[in-house]
């Protein structure tokens, strides 16, 4: 029996990405169990009291307690990690769990951050109204400005936190460059890679130190669970999110864990597949003369660097009711086929209206700011056929009388 093939590091590292997407982590029970088993349990049982006095003493392996450890939580870290090229990962109960810790674990007060101002609604939230509370300041700047990068340092900046692509604007940040300005300077870059996932893009490559999860979103791929991780040098995951994380407690239940395990078996598959099909959706609106904001597609200003730093642009992209809000959910309303959701990542389709759900809480002048106009929708391209996407839209666009 392979039994544990896919926690042996030496092995691992031989697979291509998509035999690590399948078989990394796999850590197989005495039973030999083809699927990675899913161990509903809080506590383990030891043969004897030396045993469990070693394993808390940190001189025998093994499991103690889920907010631990627990097996299926830790497949799921190997394969991600793997997938990732990371040394080490850590999952978490969600995204937001993932972007907090990662931030929290390493900075105290009087630290400065540097931002990324297009940014998920609550990671602008917990700069603003979390680490604002503990002394812990930061600066939000246009990401894809590279000088801002460098105009925006201190000598008490700790850490760069921002997204490519950002969340809805399709911002690209440049990794090669504003990774490289931290490395000099000794700051740590938290790269949230969620829209992209280690498929489309490895920010690691580029010199990032931390990549933080949703896995909520393409991992699952399937919109079923709430899932983060965290992906960092064994050394950064020892010293610092390690024993926060232990103790805080913001863990992944391991059924969530087992769904993402399983989703991420596909991922190699549906992320180009996904992409590909945005792709077509987008150049057919642009066709219609409406704006879009894709970065595969040539009329987005950074295509350049899309096509330098990821494989592939992903499901989402941004497009634009000319006359505003009323238009962009009237087009909404009108579709058959496409979801109004506001989650991403998943298989189906979904459409959403920034200004109105995720980014709502930023206020008017937040989205100015950020390029969120009042007419901006955000599409999710998913696992359908292409051309019944496209229909879909046209007869909506008919209906509005675009
Ligand atoms: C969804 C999302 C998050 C938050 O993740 P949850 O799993 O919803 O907590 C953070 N960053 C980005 C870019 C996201 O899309």
């Amino acid at each position: 029996m392979k039994k544990d093939t896919g926690i042996d590091p030496a092995a691992v590292a031989t697979w291509r990405p998509a035999t690590q997407a399948v078989r990394a982590g796999t850590w197989r029970s005495q039973h030999g169990e083809t699927s990675e088993a899913l161990y509903l349990t809080s506590g383990f049982t030891y043969d004897s009291a030396e045993e469990v006095a070693a394993r808390f003493a940190g001189e025998a392996d093994g499991m103690q307690y889920s907010r631990f450890k627990n097996p299926t939580v830790e497949m799921l870290q190997h394969r991600i990690a793997a997938m990732e090229g990371a040394e080490a990962c850590l999952v978490q109960a969600s995204g937001m769990a993932a972007m907090t810790s990662s931030l929290l674990c390493m900075l105290s007060a009087g630290d400065h951050v540097v931002a990324g101002r297009a940014a998920f609604g609550s990671c602008r939230w917990i700069l603003d109204n979390v680490l604002n509370r503990f002394g812990i300041t930061h600066t939000a700047i246009d990401g894809t400005d590279n000088a801002a990068w460098e105009a925006a340092l201190q000598d008490n900046t700790r850490a760069f936190f921002f997204e490519t692509p950002a969340n809805p604007t399709m911002d690209l940040v440049d990794l090669e460059f504003v990774c490289g300005l931290a490395r000099s300077k000794g700051i740590t870059t938290v790269v949230d890679n969620a829209f992209a996932t280690p498929v489309l893009q490895r920010p690691m490559d580029f010199g990032a130190d931390v990549i933080a999860y949703s896995a909520t979103k393409l991992m699952d791929g399937q919109g079923r669970v709430m899932a983060g991780a965290v992906c960092a040098s064994r050394d950064w995951i020892e010293e610092f999110l390690s024993p926060f994380q232990r103790n805080t407690g913001p863990i992944c239940a391991p059924f969530n864990a087992w769904n993402v395990l399983k989703g991420l078996e596909t991922l190699p598959l549906r992320a180009p597949a996904q992409s590909e099909s945005a792709m077509k959706v987008a150049a057919f609106l642009e066709d219609k003369g409406l704006r879009v904001l894709h970065p595969g597609l040539p009329s987005h200003p950074q295509h350049d660097l899309c096509q330098r730093q990821m494989r592939a642009a992903g499901p989402i992209f941004a497009f634009f009711a000319p006359d505003g809000q009323r238009q962009a959910m009237a087009l909404c309303n009108a579709l058959e086929l496409i979801d109004i959701s506001n989650n991403i990542g998943d298989s189906k389709s979904l459409i959403t209206h920034p200004a109105s759900t995720t980014h709502y809480n930023m206020g008017e002048e937040g989205r100015a700011e950020a390029g969120i106009a009042d007419g901006m929708l955000r599409l999710n391209v998913g696992l359908e056929d292409t051309f019944d996407l496209i229909e879909d839209l046209e007869r909506a666009l008919g209906r509005i009388g675009l």
